[in-house]
């Protein structure tokens, strides 16, 4: 299974490539996640990104290409993308990366939002310092304040989460990852998903999508 989700910060990409790729048995590549763990440890790579990430800037394409080059050779068997391909020359790349490796997509899906709703949901999301379970103050809420119910760590805020950076993140989708879409659209299995829907609701329509496309 080799699947890509497209979609605005705070569609739901992650959320929802976490649940299946656990449900799916495959690998979820999150370039975002890789990034903000790199940047927790302070490596070379963390200390060159961090910035790009804190404002909502797109890491510059060789950076991210690199990184998630090496992620691919790693899992040839197949894997959920998350958050890569987000610009024309990342898609190239990868589509470079597949012809070399004898690979091919076998589903993109764009998950769809609208931009008000998303920034709604992403001022009011914390995450897990432990696990990096995530919450949603308006319709996920923890059962302790502040609190993982999975494992009782401290929920933190994405430093990228505030009402002003959303809006950049939001006009770097549409500039630059929005476009993609149309490159997918002709030459891949391509699909739509309304990420506006109950989690449950979005989880089950793609489950069916790549459940069908890996038998
Ligand atoms: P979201 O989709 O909610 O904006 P991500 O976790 O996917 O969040 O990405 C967070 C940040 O990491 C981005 O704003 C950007 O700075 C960086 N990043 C992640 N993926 C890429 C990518 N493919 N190309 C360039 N920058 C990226
Ligand atoms: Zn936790």
């Amino acid at each position: 299974m080799r699947a890509v989700l497209l979609g605005c910060p705070g569609a739901g990409k992650g959320t929802q490539s976490k649940i299946l790729s656990a449900r799916l048995g495959v690998t979820h590549i999150a370039s975002g996640d890789l990034f903000r763990s790199e940047i927790d440890k302070k490596s070379p790579l963390g200390l060159k990104v961090q910035d790009y990430v804190k404002k909502g800037m797109l890491v510059p394409d060789s950076v991210v290409i690199e990184l998630i080059s090496s992620k691919l050779d790693a899992c040839k068997e197949g894997w959920i993308l998350d958050g890569f391909p987000r610009t024309h020359d990342q898609a190239e790349a990868l589509d470079k990366w597949l012809e070399q490796n004898g690979q091919k997509i076998d589903a993109v899906v764009f998950i769809k939002m609208g931009e008000d709703e998303v920034v709604k949901r992403l001022t009011s999301r914390w995450t897990c310092g432990g696990c990096g379970a995530v919450y949603n103050l308006l319709t996920k809420p923890p059962q302790a304040e502040g609190k993982c119910d999975a494992c009782a760590a401290a929920l933190i805020q994405r430093s990228d989460d505030s009402e002003a950076t959303v809006r950049r993140r939001l006009m770097v989708f549409n500039d630059l990852t929005a476009p993609l879409i149309s490159y997918y659209k002709h030459a891949h299995d391509y699909f739509e998903v309304e990420g506006s829907q109950p989690m449950d609701a979005v989880t089950a329509t793609l489950e069916g999508i790549l459940a069908a496309k890996k038998a």
